[in-house]
């Protein structure tokens, strides 16, 4: 693979990292492949432990986030194998509002008593100092799933290494578009490629990517032998799909996040909308409607443009009541629509959802 990416912006390394060398015949595109075990005697002899199409969406990855990445048969693979690392007893930092699979994995690690868990608002910043006395890592997770609290990520970072703890960020909701951990001092990435660098809901992906520094080099070590031994590895398929994804990131958030910002000041002065959450960048935005449980389920069931279902990040634009998971925290109002923003025209995005929210009695 050509890897010299140095100096370059994000659109460009989205567009040409992962390609292959410049010799006549070569494929332009990386190639996908697709054999389980290679002839003897090379670099690698079986593909669980690796396989040309992970490099290459790695390469992409890594030189986007300005690390090392490492793909995963999904996100909560990566996440899993990133708290591998922690050993028995570690006390652990987390968002309250961290994603719910993220909450639903560390409470069965203290459940199971594997870990200590402090969960904290990680959009406050002292809160989260005070909590970080003898902890051994800070999971962060910015914008938060489905709350879209923000925290201040360097101040985060630094207070978690002045007290040895590694620092671990869910780098999903922002892409490495908007802000890159590892430069402000994050030991580990973790992504669910899944969402926005795949982009077109058509893929099951996950990564982690580590700083390149002592610490850093060290847990990529441990995420490679996991990765290995446990096998949750990546397919394929599925990485050259993610990796032909990413090619376009940059001009879908582009368009989803424009679409959101406006969307989020029409629905601020909507009168069936109570508060709108949306921290100013990006294309999620999570709304509180009139009419309760049943006033969200009715909008989420109106639509005709948008689709009722979860996830989120791909081009087109999704709605869901999140309460509707029972492992999402009863501190999300059960009225809470998240909306993924996709990049269809914003006038329709806006007629459609504004039909289904005038189903709603608005409040006085
Ligand atoms: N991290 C965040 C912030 C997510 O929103 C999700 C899924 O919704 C995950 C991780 C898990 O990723 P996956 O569904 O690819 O396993």
């Amino acid at each position: 693979m050509e890897a010299n990416h140095e100096g370059l912006a994000p659109a460009s390394i989205l567009v040409s990292a992962g390609r292959q060398p410049r010799i006549p015949g070569a494929g332009v595109s990386p190639p996908l492949e697709l054999s389980s075990t290679y002839v003897a005697d090379g670099p690698v002899d079986y593909a669980r432990g690796g396989n040309p199409t992970w490099t290459a969406f790695e390469e992409a990855l890594g030189a986007l986030e300005g690390g090392s990445a490492l793909a995963f048969s999904s996100g909560m693979a990566a996440i899993a194998a990133a708290l591998s690392v922690m050993t028995q007893g570690a006390i652990i930092v987390a968002p309250t509002h961290a994603y719910s699979g993220t909450g639903a994995i560390l409470e069965s690690l203290e459940k199971a008593g594997r870990i200590v868990l402090r969960r904290v608002d990680i959009s406050d910043t002292a809160a989260v100092i005070a909590a970080l006395g003898g902890a051994d890592v800070l999971w962060a997770e910015s914008p938060t799933n489905p709350m879209l609290e923000v925290a201040d990520l360097p101040r985060l970072f630094a207070a978690a290494h002045a007290v040895d703890a590694v620092a671990m960020c869910d780098n999903t909701f922002a892409t490495p578009l908007v802000q890159q951990p590892l430069s402000m001092g994050a030991d580990v990435v973790i992504h669910s490629v899944t969402k926005y660098l795949a982009g077109h809901s058509d893929v099951i992906l996950g990564a982690t990517v580590t700083a390149d520094t002592g610490r850093g080099r060290a847990i990529q070590e441990a995420l490679a032998q996991h990765r290995l031994l446990h096998g949750a590895i990546a397919g394929p398929v599925e990485t050259w799909l993610a990796l032909r994804g990413m090619r376009t990131m940059h001009l879908r958030v582009e368009r989803s996040s424009a679409n959101a910002a406006d969307l989020a000041v029409r629905l601020q002065g909507h009168p069936a909308v109570g508060r709108v959450r949306y921290p100013g960048f990006g294309s999620i935005i999570a709304i509180e409607v009139h009419g309760g449980v049943q006033g969200a389920e009715t909008v989420a069931g109106t639509v005709r443009l948008w689709t009722h279902a979860t996830s989120l990040g791909g081009v087109e634009s999704l709605i869901e009541r999140r309460r509707r998971h029972p492992a999402e925290p009863s501190t999300v109002p059960d009225n809470l629509l998240r909306l993924s923003v996709g990049v269809e025209d914003v006038e329709d995005l806006w007629r459609d959802l504004s039909a289904a929210l005038a189903h709603l009695t608005p409040c006085t």
